[in-house]
């Protein structure tokens, strides 16, 4: 597996939403999508980076 930097469970520092499995965080967060470097750079959620 390639899921590298982030720890579960994985909370965003923006809003404090918390992706407890692989599975919330894809729904919450997206990173099944992201390269590693995005990972480790964009821990917040989808809500939080689509302001951004
Ligand atoms: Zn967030």
């Amino acid at each position: 597996m390639a899921t590298g930097k982030i720890t579960l469970p994985h909370k965003c520092p923006q809003c404090g939403k918390v992706a407890a499995t692989y599975q919330e965080l894809d729904d919450k967060f997206g990173f099944r999508n992201m390269n590693a470097d995005s990972m480790r750079n964009q821990s917040w959620c989808r809500d939080c980076r689509k302001k951004s």
